[in-house]
């Protein structure tokens, strides 16, 4: 099948449904014909071998599984894709009749084992969708499908997953959606399928997460689906009924990408203050650099060092406090200041250092 072409042709979102494991052969059949009965899944995902953090999660059933997921295929017409995450998974899932395969994000991190998985599907036809690696790292990724490229498979497609990252306050991985979209800018012709059962963790957000993914222009989205969800071997507290999910999907708002809207008279009169106001921004930057250096001379005339911690927190608190009168979120002043500063640092460093 050529899965790129399916996922362009398809109306958005591109669905991708089934459990996080594939746990017995009913469990498995059971909701691929329910997901199938409602017509909106294009593709059944199961899990056959998990990469659990912890040695005693829940591991997958192995090998044996691989036919209940092929025959809940082939019963109700979906084709079928599990994760592979070496030379073993790969084959096996290859001899198994599996459609589409997927690498985890856990093996996108490792050069040798996407090497290994690339060297088996030399000379094969199969589509390949490729999570992000769990760390941020988007040349990670792309090397990812460098590698797959180089060993002749054209079929490759994104899975946005989110980042790890150590207690977020709200989901269970940070969505960092800078990453997907800086990898539409560098590989323009792949799609991106969004996964927010593992970007959230928890099917009360699935829908939020789901949106965004829409209204930031993904052709697609995964999502764990269970037929009994809080009895899930793996993943329960993220998972969805088939039920459920058509219910998400239908409140999702679907919005059009369509470009003539750009010509509009309205948006381009804002788009043109904007871009103003830009200018100005970066105006205001450039003086304020300047700035910098002056005291950076300073600095380095009375012999201090450049960071002055107890100033720089001042005026970080002193920002702060005003996120509210500003109408921007602590998280992005925090983020802004902490770019002006490092530019800051930058300049002083160089006047610093220049000791002729
Ligand atoms: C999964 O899809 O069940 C899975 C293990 O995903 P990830 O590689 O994103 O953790
Ligand atoms: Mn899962």
């Amino acid at each position: 099948m050529n899965l790129i072409q399916k996922i362009k042709e398809a109306s958005r979102p591109f669905l991708i449904a089934g459990p996080c494991s594939a746990e017995s052969p009913e469990q498995v059949m059971s909701v691929a014909k329910k997901l199938a009965a409602s017509g909106k899944t294009q593709l059944l995902r199961a899990g056959i071998w998990k990469p659990r953090t912890r040695p005693n999660s829940f591991e997958g059933m192995g090998d044996i599984a691989l036919p209940w997921l092929v025959e809940a295929g082939r019963e109700t017409g979906l084709p079928v894709t599990t994760e592979i995450a070496n030379r073993n998974h790969t084959e096996l899932a290859l001899k198994a009749g599996v459609d589409v395969l997927w690498i985890g994000a856990r093996t996108t991190v490792n050069p040798f084992a996407i090497q290994e998985i690339a060297d088996v599907l030399k000379g094969v036809d199969i589509p390949v969708m490729i999570k992000n690696p769990v760390n941020p790292d988007l040349d990670l990724w792309i090397g990812a499908f460098e590698r797959l490229e180089k060993a002749g498979v054209r079929d490759l497609s994104a899975i946005h997953r989110g980042f790890s990252i150590y207690k977020h306050p709200k989901y269970r991985n940070v969505a960092n959606w800078e990453i997907p979209i800086a990898l539409r800018e560098r590989l323009p012709n792949i799609p991106i399928i969004c996964d927010p059962s593992h970007i959230s963790g928890n099917r009360d957000l699935l829908l939020e997460v789901s949106q965004k993914a829409m209204d930031l222009n993904f052709d697609g989205l995964m999502i764990e689906t269970h037929p009994t969800p809080e009895k899930a071997w793996s993943d329960a507290a993220q998972q969805l009924t088939p039920e459920a999910l058509n219910i998400l999907l239908n409140q999702l708002v679907l919005r059009t990408n369509d470009s003539s809207y750009l010509e509009h008279k309205e948006l381009h009169d804002s788009r043109m203050k904007i871009a103003q106001l830009d200018d100005k921004l970066f105006d205001f930057l450039t003086e304020r650099m300047q700035l910098a250096e002056k005291v950076g001379l300073f600095k380095r005339e009375h012999n201090i060092t450049i960071l002055q911690q107890e100033h720089w927190t001042k005026s970080i608190t002193a920002r702060l406090s005003k996120s509210e009168e500003y109408n921007l979120s602590e998280r992005f002043i925090r983020q802004f200041m902490d770019a002006i500063h490092q530019e800051s640092i930058r300049h002083q460093t160089k006047v610093m250092n220049n000791r002729q």
